[in-house]
Order: C-alpha cells, then structure tokens, then sequence
C-alpha cells in the first residue's frame, strides 16, 4: 500500500518539513524492521534530508540553488520554468530511510524537506513502507 501526503506551496521556492507525516506513515504501515521510499512525482519540485533545527540552513540552500541556475538565462524550454527543472533535478525526488523499531532512523538535527521550485502549486508526496511488521 502507498501512501500520498498534499503539500501546498505559497510561493515560488519553499521548504516543507514533512518528517511527522512520514512519522505517521511509518507508524501506520506497522513495519518495525524495513526502509520507507519517499517519491515526488514531479519535475519541479524535490525532496532533500537536511538540518531541521535552524531554518537559516533551508534559506541558505535555496538561495545558493538560486544563484547556481540563475533565473534568467538561454534556456530553451518553452514553459519558461527551466531554472525549476534545473534545480529539482539538482536535488532530487527520491529519499530512502532506514527504519528500525518502528521509527524513522534520522539524524538528530535531520528532517525530512519537500522543496518546491515553481509554486505556489498542489504538490503530491509518495510514501511506501517495506519490511517486516510487529512479531
Ligand atoms: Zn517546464
């Protein structure tokens, strides 16, 4: 079974810290001893494992994200959106996570963040458990 999670973004580059409702996936799913797959199945848009404690650091990244894929520039896509495409491939869309005991297996200061590249937009999460349940 797959779980989804909406994200709304208001503007045009965010982050969403999405760690609890994974937490509640996984708590869900049953699964003590396995892996959770986080997919977003979108082109300008992505996923990243990164500090949660001090926002600055998501200001950080998509500031030097902003300033690596300037936002004007000889892009050849029509859509007009090539510094989002840039950026979400840049990242990524797909995170694996360790679970054991049933918990996400993190970081202390890690958190599990949507990025949104070219919002504001209704965005879809993907979550899948794998493993073994509860004896
Ligand atoms: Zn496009």
């Amino acid at each position: 079974m797959m779980d989804t999670i909406a994200v709304s973004s208001k503007t045009m580059t965010e982050f969403k810290d999405i760690t609890q409702e994974i937490r509640r996936i996984v708590k869900k799913s049953g699964i003590a001893d396995g892996i959770c797959l986080i997919y977003v199945p979108h082109t300008t848009a992505g996923l990243t494992i990164n500090e949660n404690a001090d926002r600055d650091v998501q200001a950080d990244i998509t500031s030097a994200l902003s300033e690596m894929v300037p936002a004007r520039g000889e892009y050849r896509h029509a859509e007009g959106n090539s510094p989002a495409h840039i950026q979400s491939t840049i990242v990524g869309n797909e995170k694996t996570v360790l679970v054991d005991r049933g918990e996400l297996v993190l970081g202390t200061w890690q958190g599990i963040f949507f990025c949104e590249f070219d919002g504001p937009r209704q965005r879809k999460v993907y979550v899948k458990v794998f493993g073994t349940a509860k004896p």
